[in-house]
């Protein structure tokens, strides 16, 4: 005899950053339709990163949407690799998010070509087959021909009954977070997915948009669930201490940098320093041929400022794009290098592992004058991280330098929530019907994020595995855990 008949309206299937940070990734099936909810790239040790990235979700072919949050890489990487393999659906984003989106694909596609090609070069074997990178820069095109702009509050309507509408997330330029709805046999449902989270207080953007109303589910970030930041107040005049420094000593100022958002959090403080006459104008150089187009990009979109920096406009160049010399080539970076203080250096990468800012680096390590400022949390085992730890002999390249620069880090900038912001953020829906899915987070992290969501009166929150699914049927109750955990769970 069959079994009872249990209506299945609602399915979500965990792609990717699932007790982790990067890769994210969610399949949802709602009343027969199939949609993504971002698609990132997974960025960790690299034979892992090859195995995790090759993998996609079943029949990306058949998929009727991409809902993508915003254009940082671990949300929007994978997405070349999808249409190569079939993915044809309209991708939804804001019209900011379609141009960071871009600029990161493109870079992405070169650097990937660019590590294949070196791959190959090395191999010895000529009977070797040659390493085939996920994607390359003739990809991306057909991606960004998929891209629909949509507003922030425009409620987008996709067939089957179900709609979803972008909230500010106020985490990058151009970022929201997202809200489905949909009819089941019993009533309207709801679902809120988070992408990333800001901080409220950050310069240039606005603070998250207050959830609107109540949602049944989440599916939550939890990068910093656990974790606080230093306060935002204390950013301006600790930077402007910094570049005093320099300027008393005319030395260089050396400021490894991500090239998106915040290289142009540094470009609005300065600006703002020099308006208000607490600075003088020195030289400013962003060395980031990256970075160069994402400050473009951000005085494109002024409509995304916060109050704030709304009231600065008028008259004022707020990415300095008049003060300021972008190098985009690798003569520019030289002569760049050779410039003498006070001014300031702008490179990427943060880790200092890579990038333009490794030149600066060697040429002002050994000049106690010289200073390198940290503006955020630098990963272990990096030459960034033993230069923040001031340890006393660093290796450049391949060759020893006495550490003897000043060296500060400034704790309080971070494009992510930390665990009471998040929460803050949350709490209109923390209600004993909502369940919750903690993702986007170490284990340490989303378990504690999740345990201080009950704390809070959700009613369930669960920190699921890579590859699980959870059937959300008609009567509310979530079931069917139904992979094995990954690897990743039993680090
Ligand atoms: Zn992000």
């Amino acid at each position: 005899m069959a079994g009872p008949v249990i209506f299945a309206a609602m399915r979500i299937q965990f792609c990717g950053a699932d007790r982790t940070v990067t890769g994210s990734s969610h399949l949802l099936e709602i009343n027969g339709l199939r949609l993504f909810l971002d698609m990132g790239l997974y960025q960790g040790p690299r034979d892992e990163a090859i195995r995790i990235n090759s993998i996609l979700p079943a029949d990306v072919k058949s998929a009727d949407a991409v809902i993508l949050t915003h254009g940082h890489l671990d949300h929007c990487g994978k997405l070349p690799f999808a249409v190569r393999q079939g993915l044809k659906c309209p991708i939804y984003c804001t019209a900011a998010t379609a141009e960071v989106a871009r600029i990161v694909l493109e870079d992405s596609a070169r650097i990937q070509q660019e590590d294949v090609e070196y791959l190959d070069r090395r191999s010895r074997n000529p009977g070797e087959a040659s390493a085939r990178a996920l994607y390359g820069p003739a990809d991306v095109p057909a991606v960004l021909r998929l891209f629909k702009r949509v507003n922030y509050q425009q409620k987008i309507d996709l067939g089957h009954g179900i709609s979803f509408t972008f909230y500010d997330a106020g985490h990058i330029l151009g970022s929201a977070y997202v809200i489905l709805e949909w009819n089941e046999g019993n009533g309207a449902r709801s679902l809120l997915f988070t992408g990333d989270i800001g901080r409220y207080g950050e310069p240039i953007l606005r603070d998250p948009f207050p959830i609107p109303r109540p949602v049944d589910q989440v599916i939550t970030e939890s990068t910093y669930g656990n974790a606080s930041h230093g306060p935002i107040e204390q950013v301006g005049p600790q930077l402007l201490d910094a570049v005093k420094f320099c300027i008393d000593r005319r030395s260089r100022l050396i400021v490894p940098s991500f090239a998106v958002g915040r290289t142009q959090t540094m470009l609005w403080y300065f600006e703002k320093f020099i308006h208000e006459g607490k600075m003088p104008q020195i030289p400013i150089f962003v060395d980031s041929p990256m970075g160069v187009e994402v400050s473009r990009i951000h005085s494109q979109f002024r409509d995304y400022y916060d109050e704030e920096t709304q009231a600065m406009i008028g008259s004022k160049d707020l990415f300095g794009l008049a003060r300021v010399t972008f190098a985009s080539s690798t003569q520019d970076s030289r002569r760049i290098n050779s410039q003498a203080g006070p001014c300031v250096i702008i490179a990427s990468s943060p880790t200092c592992e890579f990038g333009r800012v490794l030149h600066h680096l060697e040429r002002s390590v050994e000049n106690p004058n010289d200073m390198v400022l940290f503006v955020g949390w630098i990963p272990p085992q990096t030459l960034g991280r033993r230069i923040q730890e001031k340890q006393p002999r660093v290796r450049i390249y391949d060759r020893w330098y006495d550490l003897r620069c000043q060296v500060r880090t400034i704790h309080g900038l971070s494009a992510h929530a930390d665990g009471d912001e998040l929460l803050k953020f949350l709490k209109p829906t923390c209600a004993a019907s909502t369940e919750a899915y903690v993702v986007h987070g170490e284990v340490d992290q989303a378990e504690a994020f999740a345990g201080r969501l009950l704390k809070a009166g959700i009613g369930r929150a669960t920190v699921p595995a890579m590859e699980s699914s959870v059937v959300a049927y008609a009567s509310d109750v979530p079931v069917n855990q139904t992979a094995a955990p990954r690897k990743a769970d039993q680090d």
